[in-house]
């Protein structure tokens, strides 16, 4: 939950949360310009330790290098203020929302004459796709709505706008009483959810869709890649036709908020047995174990504060 008496870095500066405002003549609030990430903070032995923090905030510099948007500060700096805005408002355990943004200029479509503002907030949040999702698997369908045509609005990088696609697949999800919806590229093959990669497993083998499919390079997605080096399960990156999330034997979606969550239904399909199926199962609790510092974290996916 937000705790609107915390503080918000914002261009170098603490503010506090009710004053952490922007023009509404921002270019952002017209033109979507934005790149953000969204990074999780686990307690880990009674300490914050941050997931991937390098990897996130590289992948904001990689968002922003797609636009041309020059943000005044170091990976280094932007990496020091996420420790400092987590240590101020004394959380353990929370999301992290970096986000760069044409702020207050000019109104013109060309961003140039807009500066780059850079803002930092935290917050407590639970489980996105809820508490029992991660257990039970959530219901999803495949969405009338495709991601991005290749070179129209890149996939890559993790802009404010691609999330215009996004709410239209997930409004359209919710209409239909899922929980959840999967896109397709616009050639048919799978992409992924409206937050979230995708993974499924048939015959032993597990699958994810390769970048071509209009995708984000999730982080999570990333991870258990490298966790799944460690299995003796073959994993393959490819494209993926829509009728192999019917015939999976196991699906799950990884993310930030979502973190691993099973798939039990996609368009009234069940999928495996209708339960959290046993590979996913296995990879859910390795990583968890990680990240809660059960298991010694072997992959350096942690940075530890204090
Ligand atoms: N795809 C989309 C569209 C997303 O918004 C997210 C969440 N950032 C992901 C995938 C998963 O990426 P990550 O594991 O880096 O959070």
């Amino acid at each position: 939950a937000w705790d609107e008496t915390g503080k918000i870095w914002m261009d170098g500066k603490f503010v506090e949360w009710k004053d952490a405002n922007t023009h509404v003549l921002s270019h952002v609030i017209h033109y979507g310009s934005s790149v953000f990430e969204g990074i999780r903070c686990y307690e880990n032995n009674g300490k914050p330790a941050i997931f991937k923090l390098k990897q996130h905030v590289k992948r904001l510099f990689e968002s922003a290098k797609i636009y041309k948007m020059e943000i005044p500060y170091s990976q280094k700096d932007i990496e020091e203020a996420i420790k400092e805005t987590i240590s101020i408002n004394k959380l353990k355990e929370c999301y992290i929302r970096p986000v760069s943004y044409r702020g207050y200029g000019s109104l013109g479509v060309n961003p140039t004459s807009s500066p780059v503002n850079t803002a930092i907030s935290v917050w407590g949040w639970g489980s996105y796709l809820g508490e029992e999702a991660l257990e039970k698997g959530v219901d999803v369908g495949v969405s009338s709505w495709r991601r991005m045509a290749p070179n129209t609005l890149p996939s890559m990088s993790k802009s404010g706008a691609n999330y215009m696609n996004a709410q239209l697949a997930k409004l359209e999800a919710i209409e239909n009483n899922y929980d959840e919806c999967i896109m397709l590229d616009t050639e048919g093959f799978i992409g992924e959810g409206s937050g979230e990669n995708i993974f499924l497993i048939k015959d032993d083998v597990i699958y994810t869709p390769s970048l071509s499919s209009a995708i984000l390079k999730g982080i999570t997605r990333d991870s258990i890649m490298e966790l799944i080096t460690t299995f003796d399960y073959e994993l393959r990156e490819e494209k993926l036709p829509r009728e192999m999330l019917y015939l999976a034997d196991e699906l799950f979606f990884t993310g930030t908020a979502a973190e691993v969550s099973p798939i039990r239904s996609v368009d009234g399909i069940q999928i495996g047995n209708g339960k959290r199926g046993h590979i996913t199962e296995e990879i859910q609790s390795k990583f968890f174990s990680i990240v809660e510092g059960k298991t010694e974290d072997t992959f350096n996916w942690l940075t530890y504060l204090e």
